[in-house]
């Protein structure tokens, strides 16, 4: 939690700030919950959210009449509620039947799939779960030594196939090893040419019907980086009409004053935030907790 807070420390943070400085004038009036808006909006709340939760808070503060001490709980816990703390955010990687769990990891290039990887597995790995990664971005070859890179430092085998070879052969063969050896978990890092929803469409689904061929896909994680704002809500749009998304992981939330995206990124899809990255080592990664973020968040 400190952790948290310290890297969402500078811009995050004066989100919080200005938050509850608007909140902490004298008079609520009008000028005051437009202001508020205009932060949240900044923040990437999207525009429903950010609606709703300066309707409860006007409310609360004012219809309510509470007290001004009552500011940074009432915010608190609006924060909280959008951030939806009922979902599931357990990590599913586990497969049933004695098969490993098949966790598939998508998105745009760039937005720390392969990164992401590594770190899911490093965290597999301290659990003592045994771990095989797919390097089944194999249209670029610094992917696949990259994850080559990451298998090494966490100590776990990459299946890795030709260059610009078959990604769904790649991924099947991952799979296929995992299932043999007995393995509890098989990552596979999929390619993210966003080229045209239909080109997505046919890789990724080929990728899962031909994995589906030895163990059922238990999770499919949606890599976001959250600097992209709303262009990243467009791309996860489209990726979720193209695989079923269990999962987001949002990364580069450390360099992000956007944090407000994991709000809309969730109404977007209706699925949960299960992970945020929070730098580029190996241990930034943490499961999204909405309660200690939001803390983080006002400072
Ligand atoms: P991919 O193309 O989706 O596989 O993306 P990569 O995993 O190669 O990541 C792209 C860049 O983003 C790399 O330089 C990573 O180190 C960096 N990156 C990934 N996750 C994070 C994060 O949570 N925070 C920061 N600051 N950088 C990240």
């Amino acid at each position: 939690m400190v952790r948290l807070r310290q890297r969402l420390a500078g811009s995050q943070n004066a989100l919080g700030r200005g938050l509850l400085a608007l909140l902490s004038r004298d008079r609520l009036d009008e000028d005051t919950w437009e202001s508020l808006e205009d932060v949240l909006l900044t923040a990437d709340i999207g525009v429903a959210p950010t609606q709703e939760l300066v309707e409860r808070l006007r409310t609360r503060l004012r219809v309510e009449g509470a007290a001004a001490s009552d500011v940074r709980a009432v915010l608190r816990e609006e924060l909280t509620t959008l951030l939806e703390p009922e979902m599931d955010r357990r990590l599913q990687v586990t497969g049933a039947d004695g098969l490993p769990g098949v966790v598939l990891v998508v998105g745009v290039n760039g937005a720390g799939k392969t990164t992401t990887v590594g770190k899911i597995a490093r965290i597999m790995v301290a659990q003592d779960r045994t771990v095989a990664l797919g390097a089944a971005d194999t249209f670029r070859a610094a992917a696949v030594d990259q994850l080559a890179t990451w298998g090494e430092r966490v100590g776990v085998e990459v299946v890795r196939g030709p260059e610009g070879g078959d990604p769904a052969s790649v991924a099947f063969e991952a799979v296929k090893s995992g299932v043999e050896r007995g393995l509890d978990t098989i990552i596979v890092d999929t390619a993210g040419r966003l080229q045209n929803k239909q080109g997505l469409m046919d890789e990724l689904g080929k990728v899962k019907r031909v994995v589906e061929k030895q163990a059922p896909v238990t999770e499919v994680l949606l890599v976001l980086d959250a600097t992209t704002g709303q262009n990243g809500l467009i791309q996860a749009r489209v990726f979720s009409e193209v695989v079923d998304v269990t999962g987001i992981v949002l990364t580069k939330l450390d360099g992000s004053a956007k944090g407000g995206i994991v709000v809309a990124v969730q109404r977007e899809l209706g699925v949960p935030v299960k992970l945020v990255g929070l730098g580029e080592g190996p241990d930034d990664l943490a499961p999204f907790d909405p309660g200690a973020f939001v803390d983080a968040l006002l400072g």
